[in-house]
């Protein structure tokens, strides 16, 4: 049974959250101020973590800053200001995912479990189904589906899994224009709930790792008003 830990400092809005999860069969913990929710994160015990900003003691961006020198535990902010939003979106904050509030319960839910599955499958990847080939390749990108690894001209790249799972369902059908509402329920998992910004972002952080010039990007190439495509070469 998955573990949630709830740390928020609305009690109204964690029990209500916490009734929900319950019900949906996970267990909780809550935790009502910063101090206390970055104390019980560190234990290990849960499986993923959701993240109110403003908590008394200490904020969310900073529990997150700490927990992430330690732990890859699954993150999801509960952001209650589009400032907030922007600062999870703008840096790289080291959070799974965000919702803002007023959020409904069903989306919540729907994020928690698709975060869980998605960390599941990156803590065991023996057990992933085997792939034809544990290698692909275009232009100077390689990447290496049984070390989860991607190679630039031979030189290992640090992406994020979100950016390793992006590139492997680009490499699925090269050269096929994907669009966002795919990408968002493809690889984040989820159903599309109107805001692909976080799809922009990413894609914005994955060619400045990726290309060597990101404004000429040519491995990832936009179709204007349709989407993206990764571009095979052939
Ligand atoms: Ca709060």
């Amino acid at each position: 049974m998955s573990k949630i830990l709830i740390v928020e400092d609305e009690k109204s809005i964690s029990t209500i959250i916490a009734f929900n999860l319950k019900k949906e069969g996970f267990e909780t913990d809550e935790a009502l101020d910063g101090i206390t929710g970055l104390d019980k994160a560190l234990s290990g015990e849960h499986d993923l973590i959701l993240l109110d900003v403003m908590l008394p003691g200490m904020d969310g961006f900073e529990i997150l800053r700490r927990l992430r020198e330690k732990s890859r535990v699954p993150v999801i902010m509960v952001t209650a200001r589009e400032e907030e939003t922007d600062k999870i979106l703008g840096l790289d904050t080291g959070a799974d995912d965000y919702v803002t509030k007023p959020f409904s319960v069903r989306e919540l839910i729907s994020r928690v479990k698709a975060n869980i599955r998605r960390s599941a499958v990156t803590a065991a990847p023996a057990d992933a189904p085997a792939q034809n080939s544990d290698r692909q390749t275009f232009g100077d990108i390689a990447v290496d589906k049984k070390l989860q690894a991607v190679y630039k001209n031979g030189v290992q790249m640090e992406l994020s899994q979100r950016e390793y799972e992006l590139i492997c369902y680009f490499l699925e059908s090269p050269d096929r224009v994907i669009s966002r509402e795919e990408l968002m329920e493809k690889v984040w998992g989820y159903e599309y709930y109107g805001d692909l910004r976080a799809v922009d972002v990413a894609m914005r952080r994955l060619r400045e790792k990726l290309e060597d010039d990101p404004a000429e990007p040519k491995y990832i190439l936009t179709r204007r008003g349709a989407g993206y495509y990764l571009n095979s070469g052939k």
